[in-house]
């Protein structure tokens, strides 16, 4: 903890890149006036950008205009009011505080932020060069030989990042799932024809820490934490397929984001064990409950509805937004009772505004083909319907559950021109991608219907360049990436959060570089209640806030602005500091990282 006569010196430097605006802050003027004077220095700092003569570059006057923008809002009453908070206020308190002041002590990430707001405003970000590319001062083909040889050197760059991660189609992957296949079918008796079959990796999934020791090295946390889990019945398994995704040593970087999918960190399960008291309220973050018209619908748009026929999956992610809701793996009981899901069916039926519906669940495919084809033909008997889409994580799961009988009955009601059935699957990595999940694809490709992908972005995919590897593979699969997600903000699953500013960077720095055909997902914050907010359009929210401890406040508008009134939300990302502490410690060099800050 920093005392007092700290956090004054650490206040004054990071002052010292705008002396007016410590002037300000440490007048005697009463906090309305200062305010007021800060605005003042705002307007007078953006003029200054205007000038004639003004050597500030073109891209260095936005960035400048950004920050001011960001400044301003967080200035305002209404702000301080959402945000419960005042900011300048806590500025005030922070230069002129005396021994006996009580109040919430900065973090290294609140200092970070503030830095970085001022450097912005002052045009001292220091993320471009001093200089326009060489390039800039030629015409014709030399310019054009010059930026060519700039582009060649990005593009290196970025082909180094990617390098340092494993597609499972490599070769080397390959061999060591085929190891581990070996293992694993050794482990349990089976024949490789078994191995082929669905239900055997159901019957066969992992449910404990003791059998799944036995089958990969586990470091002392993944033990204790699986081991709690399945003492405070948190949901767990692994299928015998997606083990053998894991690597059979423990602790190194290729697996590392498949291990994570499946296997909570001791914090995951000490938060849900807090939690489990008030188990629905605390943990339905996404209003789920607020949105179903009917049990096993949620409705948040005019024309798509969620149709859940089944709560569980064949195994469950960490971080699933619906783990208040999803059962114990592949658990018998965790359909919707014929009559429920009958009632939730003619709901759909009778409300002909409905044109599309998202069968999710849990995961649908565990029902079996019967069952899936009869819901799927129920939903397409209503003559409004243009498109039924199929959530399902097996692809990536479970792929042996992609049968050519399951392909050909749902098929049938794929019909261009009249209605296509589309599956929606859920790829987080490049080392999850397989020959099995290739062929899985290519089987529901060949018989017309696209595949599409939802990815999670997580702390374990949100490296440089490590999305973009993602959906490079992805296509060249036969998947199209489709949306790209921010992680919820649910405390349990803090592990997982990656600032929203990442996203942004990660969109613009990283993403843009790829083909078209490449980057075709839409970055979106997922609003509890309301639904998708599209994160690349900033006039669709707002920074409202930072707080002590360095997190950054949003203001989200809601998807109907402009069409009807809805509320906003208020969301507290997770700091951009202690992200970029984690990185490090994970031995990345977050200088790559550094224009991170100015993304809001
Ligand atoms: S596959 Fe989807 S529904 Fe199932 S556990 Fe994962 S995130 Fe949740």
């Amino acid at each position: 903890m920093m005392t007092k006569q700290q956090i004054k010196t650490r206040m004054r430097n990071i002052l010292s890149l705008a002396p007016q605006l410590n002037d300000i802050l440490v007048s005697s003027a009463a906090i309305e006036k200062k305010k007021d004077d800060i605005h003042i220095w705002l307007s007078d700092m953006l003029a200054e950008t205007y000038k004639e003569n003004s050597n500030i570059q073109p891209l260095k006057y936005i960035l400048a205009r950004n920050a001011i923008n960001i400044f301003r809002n967080i200035l305002s009453d209404r702000s301080e009011k959402m945000a419960a908070y005042s900011f300048t206020g806590y500025l005030v308190t922070l230069l002129t505080v005396s021994n006996d002041d009580k109040f919430e002590s900065p973090t290294a990430g609140f200092f970070a932020e503030l830095e970085h707001l001022i450097r912005g405003i002052t045009g001292a970000t220091g993320i471009y060069d001093a200089k326009l590319p060489a390039f800039s001062k030629h015409e014709g083909r030399r310019a054009a030989r010059m930026r060519s040889a700039d582009l060649s050197r990005m593009g290196r760059t970025s082909q180094k990042f990617m390098d340092d991660y494993t597609s499972g189609l490599e070769n080397d992957a390959i061999r060591r799932r085929s190891r581990n296949k070996a293992r694993i079918t050794n482990f349990f008796g089976a024949t490789d024809r078994e191995w082929e079959k669905w239900n055997w990796h159901l019957k066969n999934t992992i449910r404990d820490a003791d059998t799944l020791k036995k089958l990969i090295k586990l470091t002392d946390e993944e033990y204790k934490a699986v081991q709690r889990a399945r003492e405070l019945k948190i949901p767990f398994g692994i299928t015998p397929y997606y083990l053998s995704l894991m690597d059979l040593d423990s602790g190194g970087h290729r697996d590392k984001a498949v291990r994570a999918q499946v296997i909570p960190s001791l914090h995951y399960v000490n938060t849900l064990a807090e939690q489990n008291l008030n188990r629905e309220n605390c943990m339905d973050f996404m209003l789920e409950n607020d949105t179903s018209p009917i049990e096993g619908v949620t409705r948040r748009y005019p024309n798509i509805v969620i149709l859940k026929p089944v709560l569980t999956c064949p195994q469950i992610c960490v971080y699933c937004q619906r783990n208040w809701e999803i059962e114990e793996v592949d658990s018998q009981s965790a359909a919707l009772p014929g009559p429920k899901l009958e009632a939730a069916l003619d709901w759909i039926k009778n409300t002909p505004e409905i044109n599309e519906v998202l069968v999710t669940g849990g995961d649908p495919l565990l029902l079996s083909n019967r069952r899936l084809e009869s819901i799927v033909a129920e939903i397409a008997a209503n003559p409004n319907i243009v498109r039924i889409r199929i959530g399902t994580r097996t692809p990536v799961t479970l792929p042996q559950r992609i049968t050519e009988s399951l392909v050909r009955g749902l098929s049938r009601f794929h019909v261009p021109g009249k209605r296509e059935v589309v599956i929606i699957t859920h790829f987080e990595h490049p080392y999850e991608i397989t020959l099995n999940s290739m062929e899985a694809v290519q089987k529901f490709r060949r018989h017309g219907m696209e595949v599409y992908n939802q990815l999670v972005f997580t702390y374990y995919n949100s490296r440089k360049f490590e999305a973009c590897f993602l959906r490079q593979q992805l296509r060249l699969i036969g998947v199209t990436p489709y949306y790209t997600f921010n992680t919820k903000g649910k405390a349990e699953t803090n592990d997982f959060r990656v600032p929203i500013a990442r996203l942004m960077q990660e969109q613009k720095e990283e993403a843009r570089l790829m083909p078209g055909t490449v980057r075709t997902d839409e970055i979106v914050f997922n609003i509890p209640g309301l639904g998708k907010n599209y994160l690349k359009a900033s006039q669709h929210h707002d920074i409202i806030s930072i707080t002590p401890d360095g997190r950054r406040v949003y203001e989200f508008h809601p998807w109907e602005k402009k069409l009807v009134l809805a509320d906003t939300y208020i969301y507290k990302d997770v700091s951009i500091y202690g992200y970029l502490k984690r990185l490090k410690s994970d031995g990345q060099d977050v200088s790559a990282y550094r224009s991170i800050w100015y993304y809001y």
